[in-house]
């Protein structure tokens, strides 16, 4: 496996790897999962070539948020991406991604409004500018992004859309844990206690589709029932609970199936967590 730090050194090989090979691309913050490698299997079998970023992005994350402590361990990163199958690990600096003087940045702007936009009104506008970066650096034919960060997916691709980037977007589904908590690089900040009451989120999703299953498509009623299950653990706190429709993103007061995104945040102690599930 090659490991690649500068972007121009990245843009050169690809120029010359795409003369006869396709690129497929995973973009990760580190600390790599099962998540993670799951996507890089899958860019394994479609591609000639597989290459995975690990840059911990500081423009997606506002002050008081986890930049600094954000889990990383470049040696274990390296082994795990290289028994995944992975060709180039592309390792940018900040400073090599953001010199001095940087100021574009790519701002998808009606679908980054809600949920995660909504509590974190920097991140998207972080997400879009450095994926664009990447992209412009990796070159990939096919990128690899998890469903486990629903309105990301949903916001690159639009992204991709507008811009006309010329690269296929591949939806992963979610890797879960033995209690079917959605693996995340954050999961490593609960303390055993915290751990336990994490499984509260995917508890709430299932419970929604249980509902949904028995003919309970009154979004508020579903909603109501999510809470009160993440309420009975300890630790929690919810951030929001939401309903919407999956390609706008707007707040839907019935259920439509096949077209319908359930997501949620709650912190578990300190610690923010996410899941969804696509009805
Ligand atoms: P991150 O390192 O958290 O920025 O994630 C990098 C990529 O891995 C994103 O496309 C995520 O959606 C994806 N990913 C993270 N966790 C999971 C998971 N549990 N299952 C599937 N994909 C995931």
């Amino acid at each position: 496996m090659k490991i690649i730090k500068d972007i121009k050194e990245m843009q050169n090989l690809s120029k010359n790897l795409k003369k006869d090979k396709s690129i497929g691309f995973v973009a990760t913050m580190g600390f790599l999962h099962e998540g993670h490698l799951s996507l890089a299997h899958q860019a394994k079998e479609q591609n000639d070539v597989v290459v995975m970023s690990i840059f911990v992005n500081p423009l997606q994350f506002a002050e008081g948020e986890d930049f600094n402590t954000y889990p990383r361990d470049r040696k274990r990163d390296e082994k795990l991406a290289e028994e995944a199958g992975v060709d180039i690990l592309f390792f940018p600096s900040p400073e090599e991604m953001y010199p001095e003087n940087f100021q574009t940045h790519i701002n998808v702007e009606k679908l980054t409004q809600v949920l995660e936009g909504a509590s974190r009104p920097l991140f998207f506008k972080g997400v879009t500018t450095v994926v664009c970066k990447l992209f412009n650096a990796v070159k990939p034919i096919r990128a690899y992004f998890g469903e486990k960060d629903a309105q990301q997916l949903i916001v690159i691709k639009k992204m991709v859309e507008d811009l006309n980037m010329d690269v296929e977007i591949v939806p992963m589904p979610i890797i879960r844990e033995y209690d079917e908590l959605a693996m995340s690089s954050r999961n490593k900040y609960l303390n055993p206690e915290e751990r336990k009451s994490a499984v509260s989120l995917y508890k709430a999703l299932k419970k929604a589709k249980q509902m949904i299953d028995d003919k309970i498509f009154d979004t508020k009623i579903i909603i109501q029932n999510m809470e009160k299950i993440i309420s009975s653990y300890p630790f929690t706190h919810i951030d929001y609970i939401s309903i919407n429709h999956i390609s706008n993103l707007k707040s839907l007061k019935y259920i439509e199936i096949g077209k319908t995104l359930i997501s949620l945040a709650v912190f578990v102690g300190k610690t923010r967590l996410i899941d969804n599930i696509w009805i």
